[in-house]
């Protein structure tokens, strides 16, 4: 066993007690970090790794990061899923008996970050937690530490877990370390999000009053163990803590993760990022509030007919009030993140700057209480009545903050002249001090007749007087005690400059911790009006959704929708909102939906590149749009409320190997013929794609039949087997519509407009007669087609159910290198094939060899 110094010896029992995370250890100016701690962060943050004696034989790695840029380096860890532990000195080095007093006093993890880069001011950072029951239900909280929002759900299956981690973004889950390891694994795999472990599930007294919405065990299971690791932790006030909302996603419309990526509502598929997906198109918010629940409601379309309306009827309230809105943005544009500053007042991390921005903030709110109260809209008035400028903290803060503070709060130049007498008292003591040393100079040249005769100061003699050497001699001896000898002066102090000094230098100091005192103090009184200013950060961010709303509405030329009760769904001059925007206007050709109980299924062909997909997507993202609350791309849009949205369509996943696109594409598939009810709206694109042309359109055509025959929902599906255009035949809720194109100077022209009827097969043909291939071929290819065609028709005479035709490829006019070339060959010919693959060489003998040639033969 090696021995340790005491110091070390200490680091390694606080370590013990960190294992998953980083110990910053401190140690002077710097955190520091030892033995497998430093040879990782080294490598993590690319520091030098060195090392140190320790007491045992051999040296210990050591690294170490200054302490007042110690924040990049965390926020650097924190980034890559780790956690750290900051461990301070916790008594005086000075008095402290042999090795200072350590602790950890706060464990920063993913998702519990304060402050830094990592905050984004549009964005939650939520922590979840995890509990999984006996009965197969989960229960699933978070929490957004900054904001001190809490919400929490029971669900009913894993899938539903992971939906909701997906749609809150979550970076930590805290779960018990009994929680099965194949979940675990899950969570990982799917969302690289960091575990974290936490097995105390009693909630403490003091938290009772916000989880009094929890009547559930199981919910306050699952509440406790989020609070308790909190506790645990960050070891500081949680007094912003909001009372826990209790949800249950059927309130919701319910998009699958699966379909929130494919319609690419918060991040777009390839880039990952904002930019392209609807929330960035939608996003004309002001306040990074708004910008939050901007993200939070597009991730929970709403049900309920009541609530939508009542958010359509603020949005055309603004933007028919045009002026009152470009004053309300104009004033919000004012209003600083109220939430999280009411957050970091209670966590302590609050500076006087803060203040400041909190108070300006306040300030806006008559004005704007003012402006809501004028709008023609029963909704805007209650807003407004919920609109509260908290006066007496704006009174607390414009009398006791400067208006130009420092970041420190411990150096002083914080309070105002005349908020307390007693600080006042100490600035005139060292301002009045400070006014006659300046008047000494003069008095002192002229007692000595020195005109060279200077006041200086400096940080390690204090003040003093300087004589140059040539005048030494004109001093009058006994009232001047040198102090520092200069190349060509002298620096002296006298009794009197001394007891200045002292009275200057401590009033000073005395005054910078009253200063602290008093900050800490205004602190406290801030955070009684947490609760207000939490409410008054909700109804703030509403009202910049609603005018966000308003603003993209009226610049897009978006419409109201209406819904509908039987059903319906009725579009007109439709466009897919973020591709028009990308396209522009004058490029982008509308189009027309209509569906209702006679036609639930569009069986959508056309050739590639066309625009099917966009097409389907924007009947998603218009009813998406409109059950949040906004108005939506159409010229005129009657809609039904649905329940759950389900999308299969091609994108990134296609990229992996052909299997497991498949794979994926089945999934999808089975998730939505699962959920799906009569009140859903699914979008299925080149469903069987992914497998050989036979058993692919076999798929299709059986998924099509199935959602036909026993859900209802409705249901776009795009296709390229020209053969299914067929069902409409024998599926009576079917139609065919397809994406026309012309021939113009020479070239096949997209369009872009969908229409009734199956699309034209020999589009292909038409290409490749553009292309100038050789006549003959051309004349060859029509042949066949006809040939096919007629093929095509007899058998459908006979039985629709057998209608396959192998040899009819794609309508696509770009003939996909992925897609299974199969050689046109017969029902024989294929079954010669497989009993020659089938036989085993190895095993016969030339007669039975000769026996099975004769054989095949024969069939043929
Ligand atoms: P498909 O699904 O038929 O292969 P997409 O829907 O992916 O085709 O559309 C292909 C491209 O056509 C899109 O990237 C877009 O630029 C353009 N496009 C689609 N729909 C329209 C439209 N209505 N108006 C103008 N351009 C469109």
């Amino acid at each position: 066993m090696a021995t340790y110094t005491p110091m070390i010896q200490q680091y390694l029992d606080i370590k013990a007690q960190y294992q998953d995370a980083f110990l910053f250890f401190r140690l002077g100016d710097f955190y520091e970090m030892f033995f497998d701690d430093a040879i990782k962060a080294a490598q993590e943050l690319e520091i030098t790794l060195t090392s140190r004696d320790g007491g045992a034989e051999e040296r210990i790695p050591m690294c170490g990061v200054p302490y007042h840029s110690a924040q990049g380096y965390i926020e650097q860890l924190i980034a890559k899923g780790y956690k750290v532990a900051i461990c301070e000195q916790v008594e005086d080095p000075k008095t402290a008996k042999g090795v200072v007093r350590r602790e950890v006093v706060q464990l920063i993890t993913p998702g519990t970050v304060m402050e830094g880069k990592r905050l984004l001011d549009k964005e939650n950072n939520y922590l979840a937690t995890l509990t999984a029951f006996e009965d197969g239900t989960y229960g699933f909280a978070y929490t957004d530490l900054s904001t001190g929002e809490n919400r929490i759900t029971l669900l009913s299956s894993f899938e539903d877990v992971m939906n909701e981690m997906y749609a809150i973004g979550t970076k930590e889950v805290v779960i018990s370390s009994q929680l099965p390891e194949k979940w675990r694994q899950n969570m990982k795999e799917r969302y690289d999000v960091t575990l974290s472990y936490e097995e105390e599930v009693i909630l403490p007294e003091a938290f009772q009053p916000i989880a009094c919405a929890l009547e559930q065990e199981k919910l306050k299971i699952t509440f406790a163990r989020l609070v308790n690791y909190l506790i645990r932790t960050q070891k500081r006030s949680l007094d912003h803590m909001q009372p826990v909302q209790v949800y249950q996603v059927d309130q919701y419309m319910k998009i699958d993760l699966y379909s929130k990526r494919n319609l690419e509502l918060t991040e777009t598929i390839r880039a990952k990022g904002r930019k392209g997906s609807l929330l960035w198109l939608l996003d004309e918010t002001v306040t990074a509030m708004g910008g939050r629940l901007l993200k939070q409601w597009l991730d929970r379309p709403l049900l309920d007919r009541r609530q939508i309306e009542r958010r359509l009827n603020m949005v055309e309230t603004l933007m028919n009030q045009y002026f009152e809105r470009q004053e309300l943005r104009t004033l919000l544009r004012e209003v600083y993140d109220v939430e999280r500053l009411a957050g970091r007042v209670a966590y302590g991390n609050v500076n006087a700057r803060d203040f400041i921005q909190l108070k300006k903030s306040l300030q806006q709110i008559p004005a704007l209480k003012d402006i809501v109260a004028n709008l023609n809209n029963e909704d805007a008035q209650e807003l407004a009545s919920q609109l509260d400028p908290c006066t007496e903290l704006v009174d607390l803060l414009e009398r006791a903050i400067q208006d130009n503070p420092p970041l420190s709060v411990k150096e002083g130049n914080i309070i105002k002249d005349g908020y307390n007498e007693t600080l006042d008292r100490f600035r005139d003591a060292s301002r009045n001090g400070k006014s006659w040393i300046a008047q000494l100079e003069s008095k002192e040249r002229e007692l000595t007749g020195i005109k060279s005769l200077k006041i200086g100061y400096n940080r390690v003699f204090g003040y003093y007087i300087e004589v140059t050497k040539a005048n030494l001699h004109l001093l009058p001896k006994g009232r001047y005690e040198r102090k520092q000898t200069l190349a060509n002066a002298e620096r002296f102090i006298t009794q009197e400059l001394k007891e200045k000094e002292a009275l200057i230098l401590e009033a000073e100091e005395k005054s910078m911790e009253l200063e602290y005192e008093l900050f800490v103090d205004i602190r406290e009184q801030v955070k009684q009006f947490i609760p207000r200013l939490q409410t008054l950060a909700k109804t703030i961010s509403q009202l910049d959704v609603l005018q966000c709303f308003a603003t993209v509405s009226e610049e897009r030329h978006y419409v109201k929708p209406c819904f509908s009760d039987n059903r319906e769904l009725f579009i007109q001059d439709g466009r897919h909102p973020v591709v028009e925007k990308v396209l522009g206007s004058q490029v982008y050709v509308p189009n027309d939906c209509y569906m209702n109980k006679e036609r639930e299924m569009l069986l959508i062909t056309g050739p590639n590149m066309s625009g099917k997909s966009t097409y389907m997507r924007q009947i998603a993202l218009t009813a998406i749009m409109a059950q949040i609350g906004c108005f939506v791309p159409a010229r005129e849009a009657v809609l039904p409320i649905f329940d759950q949205v389900f999308t299969r369509i091609g994108a990134a996943d296609d990229l992996i190997s052909g299997q497991s696109t498949f794979m994926v594409e089945m999934l999808e598939a089975r998730n939505a013929i699962v959920h799906a009810t009569q009140n859903s709206l699914i979008l299925f694109d080149e469903i069987g794609r992914g497998t050989s042309t036979y058993d692919g359109m076999a798929l299709a055509q059986a998924i099509i039949e199935y959602i036909h025959n026993n859900i209802g929902a409705k249901t776009l599906f795009s296709t390229h087997y020209h053969e299914l255009t067929v069902l409409e035949q024998s599926l009576h809720k079917l139609k065919n519509v397809h994406v026309s194109a012309v021939e113009e100077h020479g070239k096949v022209v997209f369009l872009h407009k969908i229409e009734d009827g199956p699309a034209d097969q020999s589009y292909g043909i038409h290409v490749a007669e553009l292309a100038e291939l050789p006549h003959d071929l051309i004349v060859r290819a029509k042949e066949i087609l006809a040939e096919l065609e007629h093929r095509e028709t007899s058998e459908m005479s006979t039985d629709t159910t057998t209608k396959k035709n192998e040899q009819f490829e794609q309508l696509s006019m770009f003939v996909e290198e992925t897609s299974p070339k199969e050689p046109s060959l017969s029902k024989k010919e294929k079954e010669v094939i497989k009993s020659i693959q089938s036989l085993n060489l190895l095993d016969m003998t030339p007669l039975q060899a000769l026996n099975k040639l004769y054989e095949i033969q024969k069939l043929l």
